[in-house]
Formats: C-alpha cells, structure tokens, sequence
C-alpha cells in the first residue's frame, strides 16, 4: 500500500492527500488525534510537492502515538500531567522518519502513559473502534491502530510493553510489529517500563510494517541497548519448510471458540502454503501476567518519580513545600490507573518486599525466556492468537483492573522473553476482526515477516475495512 501511495504522491499531489485525511480527521468520530501538526506537515508537503525528495518514505504521513516525543508538537502521554509540554527534541524513530522523507501528522492517542488494554484511560476521552464505534480499539496504542484502520494515516507508530502494539492492531485489523528488544532506539520514548517496550509500527500489511521496521530500526549510540539491524525489505522466500509451534498454553479455556477456530485455519493456510507443525509448550506461561505487572509497575513508579511538577509537568500553587507540591501535582496530574501502578509498584520495590516479590518476578521471567529458547529449538516461529478475544464495549471491562489485566496473557509473555512478535488479521467475529499473533526467536524478525507476507498474499483479510474508511 505505501509503495503505491508513494508512486500516487510523486505524479499527483501530497498536499491534497494529507489535506484529504485532515479533512476526514475533523469530521471523525473516532477521537484517534491527540494533536494534529496540520500546519507544519502541509508546508512540509508543499516543499515535497515541489522538490520531490527521495527516500524510502518520500512525502508519506505518519501518525505518532502521542508517548513518542516530537520537536515542536505538544506529547502529553494522554496524561494531564503532561499538558502542554513541547519536546525540544525529537526521538530517534522521529529522526529516522524524516531522514527517509516522511511527514509527521500528529499524535495518537493511548493509555495514559500506555497503561493499559482499550484506550479508555486518556484524559482526552476513549478512542473508538472503526469496525464498532461502541467498542475499544485495544490499548495502548488505540488512537494508532484506529487512524490506520479508520482511513485517517496510511500508517503509524505505537509502542508495546506487554501487547500495546499487536492488541489494537488484532482489534482494529491491522498489522502491527513488536521488534526484538533492542532492535528499535527507545530514545525519546517516554518509558513506562524501560526493560519490556519497543516502538513498533501499525500498517495494513506485511509489507509496510516490513517498509517502517527497516526505517526505524538499528543501532542509535543515545539507547545503549540497541543493536544492529538486518534488511526488511523483499520478503520473497514464503514459509515453505518452516515449522511452526503451536502452544497448548495459548488456546482453550477463557479463548473465544471463533477466535481459536481463525487461528488454526490460519495455521491449517500455512501448513498448504508449505510449513509444517507440531505442539510445543511453554510450561511457565500461567505465571507470566503476574510477573509482567509486577515487573511493569516497579519499573513505572520508578520511571513517573521524575513528573514532579518541578522538573516536568504541570503545577498549580507556587509556594509550598516539596512533600506537598510532590502530593498535589501528582494526585491531580495522575489519572486512577497510573496512580495505582505508582502505588503498587512502589509497594514491590520497599525493602522486605523486594525479594517478595519483585525478584521473584525476574525468576519467573527468566523462566519464560527459558520456555522460548527451549522452543525455538524445535520451531521456527510460534502461532497463537493475539487476543483471546475480539474488541470489547467501551465501559466493558474498565471498573475491573483485573479482567482487562487479563486480556493481556498472550502477548505479555512476549515482552518478557524479548522476543519479536507480529499480529495480523486472520478472520472475523460478528464483523469484529481476529488477530493471528507470529512470535519468533530474538532478531528473527526477517524470518516472521516473510511468513507474515506469504500467510497475507494468501488470505483475504487484509483487504476488508470498516464503513467509517469508505
Ligand atoms: N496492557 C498492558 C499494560 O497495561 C500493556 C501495555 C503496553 O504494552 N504499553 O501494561
């Protein structure tokens, strides 16, 4: 899709195009945009229009999830906390966009500081669901995976902690990629828990979440954990003689029978494509979620301490106190979420609790990363759902932490092991998407888009959209 749009760009107009989506952004009901640089990205694509730039991106939008910092745009996280705040800088995968020509148009919305599953925790208001405007789009990345499946950006950037990428992705129907940990510089990523997130791309194929992987990716000196890269580009080879686990731990109870029932089709799809497969197991996976939130909300209370009021964010009186204007900034800057994962991860980490249970947690993460490794052993890649069930209503789930902590049991464990993993549409559920969740080892993410394209190139899915696009 993005090599077409760009062909379409270079003999017709990029200005109109991008004006094009403005214009349906404005009208919306999605709530997709935090901000629009509607300004800067159209005299961006007037220059284009005039000096036809190169590069692998040459005058094609880009939505930004609104945790990416972005020179000159407003990135608040969906947090009030955050209003208002300008980066001077921009992030590294910010840099890289616009040295392959892109045009930034603006940021997404999410959870609030990409705590969460559905996009209801922004203090902008939920994003809604192109396929139902009832339902949630998935979370964190929502306002990502929604303006890409709504019509409103050829494409975009999320981030994924635990599944922030591939979970919109799976309940808006799109592709969206978690790399490696390390593949992609999370310089300039407001961190939420720094061991477990990546930013990954959400498209509405194989080949441009390939396309934006291969631009934002490789080593960045500012993000000690990042490394080199492969080449993402031209993914010819298909699955033919590759075998694919398929793990007991990811289906059954609690898992939608239509959303398993799309999975194995979809693995039955490969198998005539030419992979084999066999059962592996991941014995360790039932412990993951506990250990991720630990992990997780140790990791944010430690990562938010610096949203002082002082050194970043907004603050309303002048003359008190450090403890008090710590307090007070915090109680009314921090929507309920945050401030519970604040509170429970500083309860992990106080002395005689930390061996309790944050150390504990990174002996069961060693485990699950032992389960992969064992795994890979045997397959080439791994087939799951994304989600073990299609996109919920708005309100649904949101009074209950717990059963929305839940929905992440598949893509959480993921992140733990550090391992790569796509989502992309297999299927439908009463005209909700399904998501086939692709895991591969670390760095294997050439070998997982290739099986990506070629289970595409044969199925359907991809080419259906929502009303709201038309
Ligand atoms: N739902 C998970 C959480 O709330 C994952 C979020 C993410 O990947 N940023 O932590």
């Amino acid at each position: 899709m993005l090599a077409k749009l760009k062909e379409q760009l270079l003999s017709g107009s990029a200005e109109e195009y991008l004006q094009g989506l403005f214009d349906r952004i404005e009208h919306s009901k999605l709530n997709a945009f935090n901000a629009l640089a509607r300004e800067s990205a159209v005299s961006r694509a007037r220059e284009f229009d005039r000096q036809l730039w190169g590069g692998a991106l040459a005058g094609v939008p880009i939505a930004i999830k609104d945790g990416i910092s972005t020179r000159g745009i407003e990135t608040t996280c969906s947090s009030r906390i955050l209003r208002g705040y300008i980066p001077p800088y921009d992030a590294h995968v910010i840099e890289r966009l616009k040295a392959e020509g892109a045009i930034i148009m603006g940021k997404t919305n999410m959870d609030e500081f990409a705590m969460g599953t559905s996009t209801e925790t922004s203090c902008f208001g939920p994003t809604r669901n192109p396929w139902d405007l009832d339902r949630v789009p998935g979370g964190s990345s929502g306002g990502s995976a929604a303006a890409v499946a709504g019509g409103e950006a050829p494409c975009a950037l999320g981030s994924d902690t635990g599944g922030s990428v591939r979970c919109p992705a799976s309940f808006c129907g799109v592709v969206g990629l978690k790399p490696t940990y390390g593949l992609v510089s999370r310089y300039g990523l407001i961190s939420y828990a720094n061991s477990l997130e990546q930013i990954g791309p959400l498209t509405t194929t194989v080949e441009d979440t390939a396309l934006l992987l291969d631009v934002i990716s490789g080593h960045d000196p500012r993000d000690t954990t990042s490394l080199e890269k492969d080449s993402y580009l031209n993914l010819e080879e298909g699955v033919c003689g590759l075998k694919i686990g398929v793990p007991d731990e990811y289906f059954g109870e609690g898992v939608d029978p239509l959303v398993e029932k799309s999975v194995w089709e979809a693995i039955s799809r490969m198998e005539e494509l030419g992979a084999s497969w066999q059962k592996v197991s991941l014995p360790h996976t039932r412990y993951a979620l506990a250990s991720y939130y630990i992990i997780a909300m140790s990791e944010a209370s430690s990562n938010l301490a610096r949203f002082d009021g002082l050194r970043y964010g907004h603050r309303e009186a002048e003359d008190q106190d450090w403890h008090t204007t710590f307090s007070e900034v915090r109680a009314a800057g921090f929507g309920k979420e945050v401030q519970r994962r604040v509170l429970l991860g500083t309860y992990a980490l106080s002395a005689g609790y930390y061996g309790r249970y944050y150390l504990k947690a990174l002996k069961v993460r060693t485990l699950i990363k032992e389960d992969f490794q064992r795994a890979f052993q045997e397959v080439d890649l791994i087939a799951s759902p994304t989600m073990p069930f299609p996109a919920f209503k708005i309100g649904e789930r949101i009074a209950d932490p717990l059963t929305l902590y839940m929905a992440d049991v598949f893509t959480v464990p993921i992140n733990l092991a550090g391992v790569p993993a796509i989502s992309l549409p297999c299927g439908f559920s009463q005209g909700l998407p399904i998501g086939l969740q692709l895991i591969a080892s670390h760095f294997q993410e050439r070998l997982m888009l290739r099986a990506a394209l070629a289970y595409e190139e044969a199925t359907p899915y991809h080419l259906q959209t929502p009303e709201v696009a038309a």
